[in-house]
């Protein structure tokens, strides 16, 4: 099995422990967008289950012999043209980030019968270049979310880089615990042993386990 996959697996359960939780509690992605059928293969015969992609054309191509034995969570930004590929295809969709999205992909859910498990992208750190609800208005934007009947199961975002990243994620926390959600999905390969310390329930890492892109 790749060293760095056990590694890292290590180190989640490590910080779990660490945080008080049981290392159960923090699943792990594994970002696959981008990589070599060489590197995801070893990492898939080792066990792993749940992987990350940030574009639906290509993960329907990388994972369509493979499909069935594993759990898919779209990571990346999604357009409304591709939300019917989207929900038919994978298990979560971790990008939800603004109404429109939020209206095709109800309407989506109820013609195709299929509900992926949903979460709520927040933009954290109010970076004008960063997809994601503003955390000012994403009490408001759950609510819609509730009126449309989508089932939301938690938070995801992504801190800005070079910068601590504890007060965000302990933001997002925050935002979650206020309006009764339990998931968090936030960390990567340079900061998922301190969202675990802030909560994190998943973490989506890709480099570190891979190799680079
Ligand atoms: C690419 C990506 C990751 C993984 O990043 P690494 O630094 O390679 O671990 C995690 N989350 C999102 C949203 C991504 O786009």
């Amino acid at each position: 099995m790749s060293d760095a996959y056990a590694s890292i697996q290590s180190r989640i359960a490590a910080a779990a422990i660490a945080a008080g939780r049981p290392p159960e509690a923090v699943t792990l992605v594994a970002v696959s967008k981008q990589q070599p059928w060489e590197h995801i293969a070893p990492v898939l015969a080792a066990g792993q289950r749940v992987f990350g992609e940030n574009r639906v054309q290509e993960a329907m191509g990388r994972w369509r012999d493979d499909r069935d034995q594993v759990e898919l969570r779209l990571i990346g930004p999604l357009q409304t043209n591709k939300a019917a590929e989207a929900v038919a295809f994978f298990d979560v969709i971790e990008s939800l980030d603004r109404e429109k999205l939020a209206r095709v992909l109800a309407a989506e859910i109820a013609r195709q019968g299929k509900t992926p498990r949903l979460y709520v992208q927040v933009n954290i750190g109010e970076e004008p270049q960063k997809a994601g609800v503003a955390p000012a208005e994403t009490d408001g934007f759950l609510r819609l979310c509730r009126d449309l009947g989508l089932p939301i199961e938690g938070l995801m975002c992504i801190p800005p880089a070079d910068e601590a990243p504890e007060p965000y994620f302990t933001a997002l926390a925050a935002l979650a615990a206020r309006n009764g959600l339990e998931k968090l999905s936030m960390g990567m390969s340079d900061d998922f042993e301190a969202a675990i310390a802030c909560g994190a329930t998943s973490v989506r890492v890709g480099s570190a386990i891979f190799g680079r892109r």
